[in-house]
């Protein structure tokens, strides 16, 4: 049979359409797509993908599960090894990862895995509450989580599948961590958030929300109850340019700007009474996911006109590929290798324009992308009654400050075993963001599941 090269596109909602909404903007696979997208993998003896899949998943045996029409067994495959398929489909880098070992990649385009993930999560769901696995006796250990983003429902979800009492501790009102509050409703519905979430309360981890631990309570008090504790409070510290003019009216982090819109609903004005206030012209600075999701939320907002400010080109963005064409496509102006270096404000304290200067790209810096030097001379003016930044997060001090022992690094990172999650405390594990700095959805749960494995371990003993 002949190799076919060419991946099945994905419905999507029109731009012009969907930047006045803030329903999903891609529409999934339907099965006919699906079961074509699924014809093309070549089924390798040795898949690269799933070396590709930092939580291992067997992405052959769940694509011949789309080729055989047998949907209810795909689903119940990648739930073997993730716990957020529906969430994974939508927002993992899957190009850099499974996909980028596929070996359709080298001559044409490699089989859509997420995709086809993402069909199967959603056609389980669309047949009402999944069932959750039968549960082992408890082994009476009891686990505390703190944070219940990928990270720590990962943890939660593996320890209470192995017999384990687990305990969740939410800051916010709502659980899902930035799958809740940072990515936006058009990109990953809630709803598929809160289904997740309650298919890890299906299996008996309870979950405690408004709950900041470090101030409700510490962890060295919490040690007197969980046999062990699992850190995965992510990185929610944002970052600013630190320059002049950022505490006027009108400058957001990006962690703000998004957590206003998702979790407190501020686009469901008046329906939710925390509204954001509409802004004419809004630049983003910064040129990763963040900066993407936060700039599409602006326009969607009503502003007329939205920038992405970035220092470098086209080529060094880190923003999903896929993430950069649709802010294109729906008309996101991109400001490339420039520099915003003063806020400026009007008589009432509110942001009124943005001085920034025009920068070149040099030699490759130690991040092997071309460095941005400033052109001198080269300064201009940006009028605008909006800014977010999007540069970048570390983890919130609360946690360290508040737990002697616990050995931080440099950005105030947990420090923690890259293999096993142990941090310098005792009965301590940490993973996700809160040890990396921000990362990914995936990356957060595999830390989960190796975390996962070695508080099994430790606390039965078990090989
Ligand atoms: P988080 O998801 O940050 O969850 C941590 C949770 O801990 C939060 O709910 C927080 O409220 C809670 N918490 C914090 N402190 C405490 C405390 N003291 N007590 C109790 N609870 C606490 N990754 C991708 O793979 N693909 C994408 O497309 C993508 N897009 C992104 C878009 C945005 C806007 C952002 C911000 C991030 C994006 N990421 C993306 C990154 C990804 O979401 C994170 O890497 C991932 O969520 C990290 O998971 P985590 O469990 O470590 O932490």
């Amino acid at each position: 049979m002949a190799i076919d090269y060419v991946k099945r596109a994905m419905p999507k909602q029109e731009p012009f359409e969907r930047v006045r909404n803030f329903d999903e903007v891609a529409l999934g696979y339907t099965v006919e797509l699906a079961a074509e997208e699924a014809a093309r993998c070549l089924a390798c003896k040795k898949p690269g993908c799933v070396d590709g899949c930092p939580v291992g998943i067997d992405i052959p045996g769940f694509i011949k599960c789309v080729t055989d029409g047998d949907f209810v067994a795909g689903a119940k495959k990648i739930k073997e090894t993730n716990a957020l398929p529906a969430v994974c489909g939508r927002v993992c880098p899957q190009e850099e990862q499974c996909e980028s070992r596929c070996i359709l990649g080298k001559k044409g385009d490699a089989v859509a895995i997420g995709r086809l993930e993402r069909f199967l999560a959603d056609w389980e769901a669309a047949r009402g509450p999944v069932e959750p696995p039968p549960l082992p006796p408890a082994n009476g250990l009891r686990i505390g989580v703190v944070g219940s983003g990928p990270a720590g429902i990962t943890v939660a979800a593996d320890l209470a599948l192995r017999g384990y009492k687990v305990t969740m501790f939410e800051a916010l009102h709502e659980a899902g961590g930035v799958l809740t509050y940072g990515i936006p409703e058009f990109r990953l519905p809630k709803a598929i958030v809160r289904r997740e979430v309650e298919y890890v309360k299906s299996l008996g981890v309870e979950l405690r929300l408004d709950f900041v631990v470090g101030k409700t309570r510490t962890i060295d008090s919490m040690l007197t109850s969980f046999d062990a504790v699992f850190v995965a409070a992510g990185a929610g510290l944002p970052w600013f340019l630190e320059i002049p003019g950022e505490n006027l009216n009108g400058v957001f982090s990006a962690n703000e700007y998004l957590t206003r819109c998702n979790l407190m609903r501020g686009f469901r004005f008046p329906a939710f009474d925390t509204p954001l206030k509409r802004s004419a012209r809004v630049a983003v600075f910064g040129g990763g996911n963040v900066a993407m999701d936060s700039a599409r939320t602006a326009l969607r907002l009503g502003a007329d006109e939205v920038h992405i400010v970035y220092r470098r080109s086209r080529a060094e963005l880190p923003a999903r590929a896929e993430e950069a064409e649709n802010a294109e496509e729906e008309g996101v102006i991109f400001d490339y290798l420039t520099l915003p270096i003063r806020l400026i404000g009007d008589e009432r304290g509110w942001l009124s324009g943005i001085e920034c200067r025009r920068m070149e790209l040099g030699e490759p810096d130690a991040s092997g992308r071309r460095r941005p030097i400033e052109v001198p001379g080269s300064d201009f003016l940006m009028e605008m009654d909006a800014s977010v930044c999007a540069i970048g997060n570390s983890p919130n001090p609360l946690i360290p400050m508040s737990t002697p022992g616990l050995e931080v690094g440099k950005r105030g990172n947990i420090v923690a075993d890259e293999e096993t999650g142990c941090t310098s405390r005792e009965r301590v594990w940490a993973g996700g963001d809160v040890v990396t700095g921000a990362a990914t959805v995936i990356s957060a749960m595999g830390a989960g599941r190796k975390a996962a494995r070695s508080i099994h371990e430790t606390l039965t003993g078990a090989g």
